[in-house]
């Protein structure tokens, strides 16, 4: 992974949001985990309403991540951009400088949707929508964020990676 080109990890937290399993109470859990996104104090349990907002944020991540063209692109991300109500800040709170995308008063939901969208847009239209994917190994629908150079990646994970690896080597083994 090579952030330094991409300069925003909030991507990621849109990544990791499309690919959070849906069990009950995925989302509070999800935002405790994730929690280095959210001004200290937030409060990260939300009403029913709102943790069917946050599945609805994480259903456009997957739309643009799987777009197959980009007029396709445009529409989905100007949708999760419509959930956003960005107001930026710079903050070195964790010892690096970088962007927060949402006011620091706002709910839990608010930052997460308006983090969500502006991250993933930003490595979109600055480095273009062929960097995201969904992992081509058997079994998995993970979408993924292609941060390598030379734009190579394939798999959601390094577990996808080696697993295809061996499966493809014992597939040559029996053929
Ligand atoms: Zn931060
Ligand atoms: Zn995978």
């Amino acid at each position: 992974m090579d952030y330094d080109t991409f300069g925003s990890t909030a991507v990621e937290l849109a990544i990791d949001l499309a690919n959070a399993g849906r069990d009950a109470d995925w989302v509070p859990a999800f935002l405790r985990a994730h929690d280095e996104w959210f001004e200290a104090g937030t409060v990260l349990d939300l009403t029913p309403a709102e943790a069917a907002q946050a599945a609805e944020t994480a259903d456009l991540v997957r739309a643009v991540a799987v777009a197959g063209s980009q007029p396709e692109v445009i529409e989905r991300l100007n949708a999760l951009l419509a959930l956003a109500s960005p107001q930026p800040y710079a903050t070195d709170h964790d010892g690096a400088l970088h962007l927060h995308y949402a006011r620091r008063e706002a709910p839990a939901l608010e930052q997460l949707t308006t983090t969500v969208a502006m991250g993933l847009s930003q490595v979109v239209v600055q480095h273009g929508w062929q960097r995201l994917g969904v992992c081509t190994a058997e079994g998995c629908d993970n979408v993924y964020v292609d941060t390598s150079r030379n734009a190579s990646r394939r798999y959601c994970s390094n577990t996808c990676a080696s697993r295809s690896t061996v499966a493809a080597y014992r597939a040559r083994r029996k053929a």
